[in-house]
């Protein structure tokens, strides 16, 4: 059997003070690999625009002197990391002053595993192709891959040579430098029980990284397992049916029947309290900041009341982070192991229609300059949530169907009718033909519900029917 599953556990690390910094030294050769990559591909990449450019002065049109420019070779991973070989132990140019010790030109791959710039050079050829590539795809080109900024980028570097301590799972083992720094082993914030339980299944480690969210560090392990016979849904599963589940924003999940949770059904999922007030927060430090910040200074010079502002918010926004995710996780994992069928809403059209029925539902509200601020968390929560609920679905047995979201929300579940005066308030909808009467994000979740189960009639099968292969 040769189909596999990549699945990504990522645990918490508890490292000591000293190898906080051992571990920044590596993000940041990581950070300054990329960029290094990026700098040799704009380069050649601005050789030829050259040329074009050239072509274009002689008369020629765009598409003309795109087609006739001299070929440039973009210079690849390993293209890269043979330059690189090359020029690393060049010392910084220009005369010593007494008493100075030399100094390298690039400072950086020094103490560090060399597989962390390998991995680096690779993520900018990654990059520079999505660049090359979003100019023939739909949906817009993207902009020329930025370089990484220190202080302003995600703090994390990848690697193969990290393995978990099987002996104990309480630890990580990361690969060292010849000659310099030795290989070291992390604290894990908990055992790696799931991972180790993978490893021991036949899964094959592919990548690791590790990264900094706020104080914290973590590492992600991107394990490759074979995917086993597909599981079967348990018999509570098949008697419960399907599920219609309904993404919004203030109640980011309805369900179109009950989810048990700690003994209680629930349909309504608000967007946790805590979420909110840590969000208050958020703002008080980010306002902070801005007021300290002096134009013109690197982050490392801005007063210590600035950086404080800036420890904080990064540490908050770790903190919402967590806090999402972990509402996510449960929900997500709630949906798939307690039915057989899950009916979601095609998103892509969701967000199209959104900001307009949002205004129509709503007049007078402040709807579209909210609407903009939550966008960015919101398609990224609506593809997570999905995401989540997928490939959860392949270990429990369940069916995802996706469903056409248009009317959902202004349909009666009793009598069909369509209208968007039904939906009186944000919450309460109202038939203005039956006068039936439901919550607006519970009644479009049923209708989510009945619309899966039209499209796909088969799905409902009698309990304890089997499928014939
Ligand atoms: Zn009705």
């Amino acid at each position: 059997m040769s189909e596999t599953v990549t699945i990504v556990v990522k645990e918490a690390l508890d490292p000591t003070p000293a190898q906080v910094v051992i571990l920044q030294r590596y993000a940041d050769a990581s950070r300054c690999s990329f960029n290094y990559a990026l700098g040799l591909k704009r380069g050649a990449q601005q050789t030829w625009s050259q040329g074009r450019d050239r072509l274009v002065a002689q008369g020629q049109t765009p598409a003309e002197a795109a087609r006739n420019a001299p070929k440039v070779r973009i210079p690849g991973q390993f293209d890269i990391q043979k330059i690189f070989l090359a020029k690393r132990d060049e010392p910084l140019p220009g005369p010593l002053l007494p008493g100075q010790e030399p100094r390298l030109l690039y400072p950086w791959w020094k103490g560090v595993n060399a597989i962390v710039c390998q991995q680096a050079f690779r993520d900018a050829d990654a990059a520079f192709a999505n660049w090359k590539s979003s100019a023939r795809r739909k949906g817009g080109p993207v902009g020329f891959p930025r370089f990484k900024r220190r202080g302003r980028c995600r703090d994390s570097f990848r690697m193969f040579s990290i393995r978990l301590v099987e002996e104990d799972l309480r630890h990580v083992r990361i690969g060292g430098e010849r000659g310099g720094q030795p290989a070291f082993t992390v604290r894990l914030h908990r055992p790696a029980r799931r991972l180790a339980r993978l490893l021991a299944e036949g899964g094959e480690t592919k990548s690791v990284t590790v990264a900094r969210e706020g104080h914290r560090w973590f590492v992600a392990f991107n394990v490759r397992v074979p995917a086993g016979p597909p599981p079967r849904p348990t018999r509570r599963q098949r008697g419960a049916g399907t599920v219609g589940v309904d993404l919004g924003v203030k109640v980011f999940a309805a369900t179109s029947d009950p989810l048990l949770i700690n003994g209680t059904g629930l349909q309504l999922f608000e967007n946790p309290r805590l979420l909110d007030n840590a969000r208050r927060q958020l703002r008080k430090w980010q306002r902070r900041m801005a007021r300290r910040h002096v134009r013109g200074l690197r982050a490392d010079e801005q007063s210590s009341g600035w950086k404080e502002a800036r420890d904080q918010v990064a540490r908050l926004h770790a903190l919402v982070a967590a806090r999402r995710s972990s509402t996510q996780h449960l929900l997500t994992k709630r949906i798939v192991t307690q039915y057989e069928h899950v009916a979601l809403e095609d998103l892509r059209v969701k967000n199209m229609t959104a900001s307009a029925r949002g205004t129509a539902q709503s007049p007078g509200r402040n709807v579209k300059a909210k609407a903009g601020l939550n966008r960015a968390i919101l398609d990224v929560g609506f593809g997570e949530i999905r995401r989540q609920i997928e490939y959860k679905a392949l270990l429990y047995g369940t069916t995802v169907t996706v469903v056409d979201p248009a009317y959902t929300s202004q349909t009666c579940n009793r009598c069909g009718h369509v209208d968007a005066k039904s939906r009186r308030t944000r919450d309460l909808f109202t038939c203005t033909r039956c006068g039936h009467a439901t919550h607006a994000d519970i009644g479009a979740a049923i209708n989510i519900k009945a619309r899966a189960q039209h499209s796909h009639p088969a799905q409902e099968r009698p309990e304890g029917t089997t499928d014939v292969p």
